[in-house]
């Protein structure tokens, strides 16, 4: 169910049902560029589709909340139409959410997360809530999906994102836009090999910049180019990472939240 959908007096109710327990699922995620061809909402439409496509499967396991469009993207900020709001703001935003579940008698909380930048302040809001006495769960749709199939790794702004806005909303992707992303390597032995890490002598060292400033195209550059996206390769993703949210959304309502608590107490 929406918790939008709901009045007040019915809201207080959702946590009283008899059975396994409601999971609340936040879809958030940022608005920030994504290479030459990705929207800038790309990162917030993807979990929207997929709480939408959760609601449908399990409406009276999940409590979706209405979609987080905006994060934490202080790296990406340089590029036209980019929203940063920063890790205290995201914060905030989170623990009220948390506060207003909990005030329904829910104390499950599925984060499902379309950006990486939103991670910090994620942890912080999920251990929050588990000193409230609830628990928290964190799902990164791009981090799933590269774990259930190795070819679905993807980059920031990469083949796999593009596939998956595609099959979303392929009005809003812009192939006609494309080209070839460049990385601006730190020295001749210090390359980027993501936009914030660099290899030297075999192991990865992070070194923040601005984006812009590695990678002009802002894509991810690094062998998920968006030439390979296509609709059908976003369906598929989106299938699946569906599937396994809703298996573990019905998990996840069957755990005893005092279980692990008991044993530290005791212990
Ligand atoms: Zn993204």
């Amino acid at each position: 169910m929406y918790l939008a959908s709901l009045s007040w007096s019915k809201a207080a109710k959702i946590g009283s049902g008899s059975g396994g327990e409601i999971v609340a699922v936040l879809p958030m995620g940022s608005l920030e560029e994504h290479g030459p061809v990705g929207p800038l909402g790309t990162d917030h439409i993807i979990p929207h589709e997929i709480a939408e496509r959760i609601e449908k499967r399990i409406p009276d396991r999940a409590l979706i909340l209405p979609t987080l469009p905006y994060g934490v993207t202080p790296a990406l900020a340089g590029f036209p139409g980019s929203v940063d709001i920063g890790y205290e703001a995201l914060c905030a935003v989170l623990k009220g959410c948390v506060d207003a579940v909990l005030r329904c008698g829910v104390k499950r909380f599925l984060f499902l997360n379309g950006h990486g930048g939103n991670t910090a302040g994620i942890d912080t809001a999920a251990l929050y809530l588990y000193h409230k006495g609830g628990q928290a769960a964190e799902i990164d749709w791009w981090v799933l999906c590269g774990q259930l199939r190795q070819e679905w790794l993807c980059g920031h702004g990469g083949g796999v994102e593009t596939a998956v806005a595609m099959a979303i909303k392929p009005d809003w992707v812009h192939m006609e836009d494309l080209f070839e992303s460049q990385v601006i390597h730190m020295s001749p032995r210090l390359k980027n090999t993501h936009i914030h890490n660099v290899e030297f002598e075999g192991a990865s060292v992070k070194m923040m910049r601005d984006a812009a400033d590695s990678i002009p195209s802002g894509d991810a550059g690094y062998g998920d180019s968006p030439s390979r996206a296509s609709a059908a390769l976003g369906a598929d993703i989106l299938n699946a990472v569906t599937d396994y949210t809703v298996k573990f959304i019905e998990e996840f309502s069957k755990i005893d939240l005092s279980a692990g608590r008991k044993q530290r107490n005791n212990g």
